[in-house]
């Protein structure tokens, strides 16, 4: 199954579901990561992409995980056009098992969440919460509850397969509007608590409109279009010699001196590297600027 997104709405409320196996396996492979930053990453992931799916067109979002545990930041951008990144800054961390699962919210740590939403050409906006568990999905969802004052519900889940490849991944994001009836709420949560975990339903081979209407069993849904989701960086090797030229002339002789450079970006882990005669050929162009 390729990873979707798909919006609903049901009366007096406003949803979100997606697949996202292949971008997390993406981003595994990408980081080298062990199956707790794999699941941290991933929910990350989800949680940043179903969150900029309520976003207007221009417009991304950066969710950052900031706890004191041994994964460290864990970072996500996402844009409304199915695009998302991220790291976690450790991603080589081992940690036993908690009742059978990952121990995500021990490898996050205590600390807060930051969400920043940029709007164009407006000053981005940052708000932030601590985190409740470093588990991710209750951390949002606290954050939306908080920040926002929007009740809402987020479910992520990462299934590590043994041979720690990833094998299911996906989320859903739910808000109640203000006109929501009491009665849908209600089945709502009744359906919340019985349904199986989100990953377990992506694993057994719902799509993102198959998890929703699990999720909204016994209540009228309606469906929009799906949108394609992907693991994309924005990082270019033309981007990369930019930063270097604002890294000034004396940086760029002592790595012309070197032989060499390698940059790397963070988010996707790409290595770009430099020998002499292009590191000489930046020098001259910041020279002749
Ligand atoms: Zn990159």
């Amino acid at each position: 199954m390729h990873d979707h997104l798909i919006r609903a709405t049901a009366p007096g409320i406003r949803a979100f579901a997606a697949v996202t196996t292949k971008l997390v396996e993406e981003a595994r492979r990408r980081h080298d990561c062990f199956p707790v930053a794999t699941a941290a990453l991933g929910r990350t992931m989800t949680g940043a992409l179903l969150l900029a799916a309520n976003l207007k067109t221009a417009e991304s979002l950066t969710v950052r995980i900031s706890g004191n545990g041994p994964l460290g930041e864990i970072v996500a951008d996402a844009a409304p056009d199915g695009s998302v990144r991220g790291y976690v800054r450790n991603p080589v961390v081992d940690l036993p098992l908690h009742n059978g699962k990952l121990d995500v919210g021990r490898a996050v740590g205590s600390g807060h969440i930051h969400i920043t939403r940029f709007v164009g050409l407006k000053q981005p906006f940052t708000g932030s919460t601590a985190l409740v568990s470093g588990e991710i999905a209750e951390d949002i969802t606290q954050y939306l509850t908080v920040s926002e004052q929007t009740p809402s519900s987020v479910a992520l889940g990462v299934l590590i397969a043994p041979d720690t490849s990833t094998l299911a991944a996906g989320g859903f994001f739910i808000q109640a509007l203000p006109d929501a009836e009491e009665d849908a709420l209600i089945k709502l949560e009744t359906n919340l608590r019985q349904n199986p975990s989100v990953s377990h339903m992506v694993h057994s081979g719902r799509d993102a409109k198959g998890i929703l209407e699990t999720v909204f069993a016994g209540l009228p849904v309606n469906f929009y279009d799906s949108l394609d989701l992907r693991f994309n960086c924005q990082c270019s090797r033309a981007r990369v010699q930019n930063m270097l030229i604002s890294l000034g002339a004396e940086e760029l002789k002592a790595m012309t001196a070197e032989g060499r450079a390698e940059v790397c970006c963070h988010f996707c882990n790409e290595k770009y590297q430099f020998n002499t005669t292009e590191l000489a050929a930046i020098l001259k162009l910041l020279q002749t600027k």
